[in-house]
């Protein structure tokens, strides 16, 4: 589909798009794009085909010869969505650009992509090193279901990194993890897992090399730009902040455009595309208005967690933001936002105090009471809406991890994540409060 244009009536932005700020670009987009001409809409349309009607079987039969080739990327021949579809691409250019990466290839979930970015970069006999606290799901894709295609799994602490290099063989093709962590917010180092994978690098073939792949849905692109610091690939669940309504489901992995083959064949023949809707939902209000979100979601998640230490039934609060943060240092240097702020995120977990059991129990209380008695305050899953939500992840999202192994990595079964929204801080302070008090 070439862009035709109303002669003189061209919109040519005076200095290229790179020099505009991200949070400017991540309205405005990338409207003079090969991939749809869309320049007549204020915002971009939202296209709802299975098939597009094409010229000629020529013109068809070039589709498919250039399908996920870099002219494809460019400006694509469209024949079918789950090839290629032009609001997905347009959520896309605007996905790689808040990453800094060259390519972002969505999914129809961030299992989706996380699953897709392991597997395609992988094959039986692989070895993936990965840290001992994961997302629950990805948790159970290492350890499940990715054996069962022969990859082996190897959990070691990157909070350390050398760690990786003491538990890397020969066979390693991939290093994994989150930073933040889920759900205790702890922080690995990506710069410094850079350099322990650059050295078991050396010497390596190229389709030997490991590749750093980093979960970024926490952090989200506004606080911090994996692929700057050393990630090969960022994955990201597009459900969350991105996405930031808790309307749409949706994943992508962003980098360099030497996986977007692979990429792209990989969905192909998997299949878990992102819908039309979806993306469209995702590009006009989710990607639009995140800079604008995390800003203020920050303040409140800054004012709660300074409540949260104070409070006299309160043990321990992990917040990057904290000056008692035990990784003040590296969340400075790693979680900062567009304009070169410090962005330490939205998120905070805490637990009660009491030993084990009964913190425990009193967390479970304090939940319960906030489900039923709180206006500002949701128990649910999931983060990164403009609602505030809690949850346990020990008995929760992170179910599936074994109890040593979420003990090692410090989620207590008292553990409590907060995912703060948009309401005002003071009032979520204030249900707090009532229900530290009657518990
Ligand atoms: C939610 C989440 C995922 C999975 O994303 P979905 O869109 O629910 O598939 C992966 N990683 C992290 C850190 C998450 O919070």
């Amino acid at each position: 589909m070439n862009r035709k244009r109303e002669s003189g009536k061209t919109r040519e932005p005076k200095k290229p798009l790179e020099d505009y700020r991200l949070r400017t670009r991540l309205i405005h987009g990338s409207f003079a794009t090969g991939r749809w001409d869309y320049d007549h809409h204020v915002i971009p349309p939202e296209s709802r085909s299975v098939a597009f009607r094409l010229q000629s079987v020529h013109r068809g039969a070039e589709g498919f010869v250039e399908f996920a080739t870099p002219v494809a990327q460019r400006a694509p021949i469209y024949i079918y969505d789950r090839l290629d579809e032009p609001t997905r691409g347009m959520l896309e250019e605007n996905l790689a650009v808040a990453e800094g990466g060259e390519m972002a290839v969505t999914f129809a979930s961030g299992m989706a992509a996380i699953s897709a970015a392991i597997f395609s970069v992988t094959h039986a006999g692989c070895q993936v090193v990965t840290h001992r606290t994961l997302y629950g799901c990805t948790h159970e894709l290492l350890t499940h279901w990715a054996p069962r295609y022969g990859l082996e799994t190897t959990f070691c602490d990157m909070t350390r990194p050398e760690s990786i290099a003491e538990a890397a063989t020969k066979n390693c093709r991939v290093v994994y993890f989150e930073t933040p962590v889920n759900p205790t917010l702890e922080l690995i180092d990506i710069a410094a897992v850079r350099e322990v994978v650059d050295q078991l690098n050396h010497g390596r073939s190229e389709d030997e090399r490991i590749l750093i792949i980093v979960d970024n849905t926490f952090a989200t692109p506004y606080c911090q730009r994996p692929l700057a610091l050393g990630a090969d690939l960022v994955v990201c669940s597009l459900t969350k902040d991105i996405g930031g309504f808790g309307t749409d489901v949706g994943g992508a992995v962003i980098g360099p455009n030497r996986f977007y083959n692979l990429l792209m064949l990989y969905r192909k023949d998997f299949g878990g595309v992102l819908s039309p809707r979806n993306s469209w939902s995702i590009l006009v209000y989710g990607l639009s208005t995140l800079a604008t979100r995390m800003v203020n979601k920050q303040k409140t998640a800054m004012h709660v967690a300074q409540f949260l230490l104070k409070h006299p039934k309160v043990a321990h609060v992990s917040y990057p933001g904290l000056p008692c943060f035990p990784q003040l240092e590296l969340a400075k240097r790693q979680m900062v936002s567009y304009d070169g702020k410090f962005a330490p995120g939205s998120i905070v977990y805490f637990e009660l105090k009491g030993a084990d059991g009964e913190a425990a129990s009193a967390a479970e209380r304090f939940v319960d009471y906030i489900a039923e008695h709180s206006y500002t305050i949701t128990l649910a899953v999931s983060l990164g809406q403009i609602r505030t939500l809690i949850e346990s992840p020990y008995s929760m999202t992170h179910s599936a991890v074994p109890d040593e192994q979420k003990r090692a990595a410090g989620v207590r079964p008292g553990g409590i994540r907060l995912a703060l929204g948009l309401e005002d801080w003071h009032d979520i302070v204030a249900d707090l409060e009532d229900a530290l008090d009657a518990i």
